[in-house]
């Protein structure tokens, strides 16, 4: 194998890293919401809320962790703050956990053990992810890869979090949900120290130079880094912007969540989640130190963002209306045993990291024939899978009273074709922001790429509760979901119409790119 196609030794550092990382935020997330309901005594709602509010918000700080590392700390510092602090949010749910008897005191603990997660993971996510793409030269052709490489690590720690944490933390008796948010503060710092300890020797370039220091230090961007303060006016105008939003965003929530009552229901995280994705990326792209080519391919990286924004609203109904499907209305049967419905969960990481190798040929095979697909290709070829996994579905619930189980092949055809999907887009979607960032800017891009996802994460919860119901009327825009089969063809319509869109917008944003593939 010559040295070009062998992957860095920092990229294995990188991917163990995430996954403990990511066994820490998956393992919680997996007993989060029965440790509220079950030990704490939370209603259903409250605690969907409080879940939905989440999920939301840990990919909304990464702008936070993202500017904080281009212009002060850089990525190295930035993650180990950032594990730090996570490692420390996961000690707080513990700590929770073994008073959860007395609410004044669990409850207070859970709260600043969940802010903690979500400050820490602002400064975790995005500066891993910036770091991965950096082991490499700006062109190296590697960079789809090592990504997809990196995200299979994500994915062996999403797989193994929930069977762990749930077997010692989810056992019927609420006194254990301790053992599992403990396990994911010692998964938290073994990652740390895995970082801390080596990155010295690993996280380097081929020429042994420390990648991902402070930009003052770091030649590549402190020579690129024209200082120029933002203007107060746009500060001004981005704060009032935001605040605007906000209040018109929360008076429209119940609107959307289709009970037609405007006041109803204000969801105030919603509605600032929602408002920063639009305000932020102006007040971004108005920088004035910006170039033409670098506002064109920041450009892009919005205008893909706001497709994989309806990526992930449908994929993230594993957690909500696909869970609910397997429940009900799936036959579970292999023998006599019956499987629980949340082993599906596993089903998406499992044929991951199957998958991955298979995905990582294909790139090379294709692109040593001179015909890998663009980026922007990639990314509306994933959300086609998307479309057609729900359409298979659809097709296998047609007709189908309530009531009446169908088989597993149903759901494993949809995991199968939703992965294959995630992994055309997600790690892809990754590099593809590494690529076109300008280096001064490059985290706080992967910050504005993870705001898909905290506006999907909210927008995902919205969409699941138009799941059929008997005797209830359902609509959304006009549509009206009666069944199971509307309700599987508003994702499929919702994700091949943008996957469509995507693709006839190609040329452009290939010609937008500048040269970037
Ligand atoms: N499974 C991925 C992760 O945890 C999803 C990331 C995303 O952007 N939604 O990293």
């Amino acid at each position: 194998m010559s040295i070009k196609t062998a992957n860095p030794k920092g990229l294995y550092l990188l991917f163990a890293t995430e996954m403990w990382e990511r066994f820490s935020y998956y393992g919680m997330r997996a007993i989060f919401i029965l440790y509220m309901t079950q030990a704490l005594l939370f209603n259903k709602e409250l605690a969907s809320e409080i879940y939905g509010s989440y999920t939301g918000l840990v990919y909304l700080t990464p702008l936070i962790g993202g500017y904080i590392a281009d212009r002060y700390w850089g990525n190295r510092r930035s993650i180990i703050v950032g594990a730090l602090i996570m490692a420390l949010g996961q000690f707080l749910m513990f700590l929770s956990a073994c008073d959860y008897e007395q609410p004044a005191v669990a409850v207070p603990l859970m709260f600043a053990g969940l802010a903690a997660l979500i400050l820490g993971n602002g400064f975790f996510k995005p500066n891993i992810s910036t770091l991965v793409g950096d082991l490499y030269a700006p062109s190296d052709h590697r960079k789809d890869s090592a990504f997809t490489i990196f995200y299979m690590g994500v994915n062996v720690g999403s797989f193994i979090a929930p069977l762990w944490c749930g077997f010692v933390g989810d056992t019927g008796n609420p006194s254990d949900f301790k053992w599992g948010f403990l396990s994911a503060c010692i998964g938290m710092v073994i990652g740390t120290l895995l970082f801390w300890t080596l990155k010295n020797k690993y996280v380097v370039t081929p020429e042994g130079r420390a990648i991902g220091m402070p930009p003052a230090k770091s030649p590549q961007t402190a020579a690129q880094q024209p200082d120029v303060p933002a203007s107060k006016t746009r500060i001004a105008a981005t704060i009032f912007g935001t605040a605007l939003l906000v209040v018109l965003f929360s008076l429209n929530y119940g609107y959307f969540q289709g009970n037609g009552t405007l006041f109803e229901q204000a969801d105030f995280i919603g509605a600032c989640i929602y408002a920063i994705c639009i305000t932020v990326p102006l007040f971004i792209i108005t920088d004035k130190s910006l170039t033409a080519i670098e506002r064109a391919r920041i450009l892009v990286i919005y205008i893909i963002a706001f497709f994989v924004i309806f990526f992930w609203a449908a994929f993230e109904q594993a957690g909500a209306s696909l869970t609910f499907f397997a429940n009900e209305q799936t036959d579970r049967h292999i023998g006599s045993w019956e499987m629980p419905a949340s082993y599906f969960q596993s089903f998406n990481p499992v044929i991951l990291v199957c998958l991955t190798p298979v995905f990582t040929s294909l790139w090379s095979f294709l692109s040593k024939r001179n015909c890998e697909p663009s980026s922007p290709v990639k990314q509306a070829l994933g959300l086609m899978l998307l479309a057609i996994g729900y359409v298979v579905i659809a097709f296998g619930v047609r007709h189908v009273e309530p009531g009446v189980k169908v088989s597993m092949i149903w759901l494993t055809s949809l995991y199968l074709l939703h992965t294959m999907g995630e992994l055309s887009l997600s790690p892809i979607g990754l590099s593809m922001v590494n690529k076109l960032s300008p280096a001064r800017f490059s985290s706080l891009m992967m910050g504005v790429w993870y705001l898909s996802t905290a506006t999907a994460n909210k927008f995902a919860g919205a969409l699941s509760s138009y799941y059929p119901e008997e005797g209830v009327a359902k609509s959304f825009l006009g549509y009206p979901v009666t069944d199971l089969f509307d309700f599987f063809m508003l994702f499929a319509m919702m994700s091949a119409a943008a996957s469509v869109i995507l693709f006839l917008l190609c040329k452009t944003l290939k010609r937008m790119m500048h040269g970037i593939e």
